[in-house]
């Protein structure tokens, strides 16, 4: 969730592919369309809502703006803005909800040995993706050492109690930086939302982080296509179909700046304070819960093409990469994503 910028990842499979089978019998279906954490998101829902489709759209609405008024840092007064401006190391009263993402974050950080680190916003920001303006020059090596004093995931902590909950941070000028798994948060609050109303056949999008249950409007299973690591947005490199998990993808390739010949991503490597240089340009992650998969995405992409697979070996992860090569792009995948492909 970088908040002003084409979203990369996911479309709906019935956006980019013709049908070719004989039409099954349609059911009703409810779509709302909007704008969130700086992107866009697209709910649907078979069946019925109660209250119908303005009910929904008004009701997904007002979560989302309500989840952004949490966890936006463009927006000066949400809470963890107010965190992060707070220059003491005071434990911070939040939200249950916020409490969860920042230990949902925390805990893939850990799982990642820190190639995810929420963080790193000060670097995120010295390199030009936060909401600060763009560098006009590359950061010196004196200004990356100094913001990477103040990263370091071990450095932030929560405390949940029956009825509190509280942020707290070891050093006072720590800048926590939730853009990468807010989407995905987004995502499974949606769809715990449509659960909560009786709804199970859904599904939801927020950019490159989606969630969905159950049938489409045919009746069949939803298909979700991959993008294309190129700037048209409608090119499909992989169909796929999410059974029930969440899914989510991060590329390195609608999000950059060139500067003097070299792009620059927005996706920095936590060990270097550096934006990403490898050849890995997409990597998109099946879990059960889109903040997982929306935050390891984000990981992969950082540890490079090699480390990823394995990682994903390791880990028995479900996991697709799109890697540059000298002739275009190649795709790679593990054993537990393949029953996931549509052939
Ligand atoms: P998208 O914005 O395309 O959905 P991601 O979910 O991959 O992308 O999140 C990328 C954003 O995460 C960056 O714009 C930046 O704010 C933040 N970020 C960059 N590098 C890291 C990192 N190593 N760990 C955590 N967050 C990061
Ligand atoms: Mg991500």
């Amino acid at each position: 969730m970088s908040w002003s910028k084409q979203s990369v990842g996911l479309l709906m499979l019935a956006m980019v592919a013709g049908c070719d089978k004989p039409p099954a019998a349609e059911h009703p279906m409810l779509e709302i369309h909007g704008r969130t954490m700086g992107t866009f998101y697209g709910v649907k829902v078979v069946g019925d809502f109660p209250g119908g489709q303005q009910a929904l759209q008004t009701q997904v609405d007002s979560l989302l703006k309500h989840y952004n008024d949490e966890i936006s840092t463009y927006d000066p007064n949400s809470s963890l803005s107010k965190f992060n401006q707070q220059q003491t190391t005071a434990p911070f009263p939040v939200s249950q909800d916020m409490a969860d993402i920042v230990i949902s974050a925390v805990r893939v950080g850990q799982r990642t040995q820190g190639v995810l680190d929420v963080t790193v916003g000060p670097l995120v920001n010295l390199w030009g993706f936060g909401p600060d303006r763009r560098p006009v020059k590359i950061p010196t090596d004196a200004q990356i050492t100094a913001a990477r004093q103040r990263v370091g995931i071990q450095r932030l902590h929560v405390d949940v109690s029956a009825d509190h909950a509280e942020l707290r941070k070891d050093i006072p000028n720590m800048y926590v930086d939730l853009s990468t798994v807010g989407e995905g948060f987004g995502a499974d609050k949606i769809a715990d939302f449509l659960e909560s109303r009786g709804v199970h056949n859904y599904l939801v999008e927020i950019a490159g982080a989606s969630r969905s249950r159950g049938v489409n409007a045919k009746g069949e299973p939803w298909k979700l296509a991959i993008q294309k690591p190129t700037d048209e947005l409608d090119e499909v490199q992989a169909i796929v179909k999410p059974d029930g998990r969440a899914i989510s993808t991060s590329g390195s390739y609608r999000n950059y700046y060139e500067l003097n010949g070299q792009r620059y991503s927005h996706i920095i490597d936590p060990a270097t304070g550096k934006p990403i240089t490898h050849r890995l340009v997409s990597a998109t992650v099946i879990t059960p819960t889109a903040l997982e998969a929306d935050g390891l995405d984000t990981a992969l992409m950082v540890m490079g093409p090699e480390k990823a697979m394995a990682f994903a070996k390791q880990q028995h992860l479900a996991v697709y990469l799109v890697i540059k090569t000298d002739k275009g792009f190649k795709a790679e995948y593990s054993e537990t994503f393949k029953p996931y492909l549509v052939q």
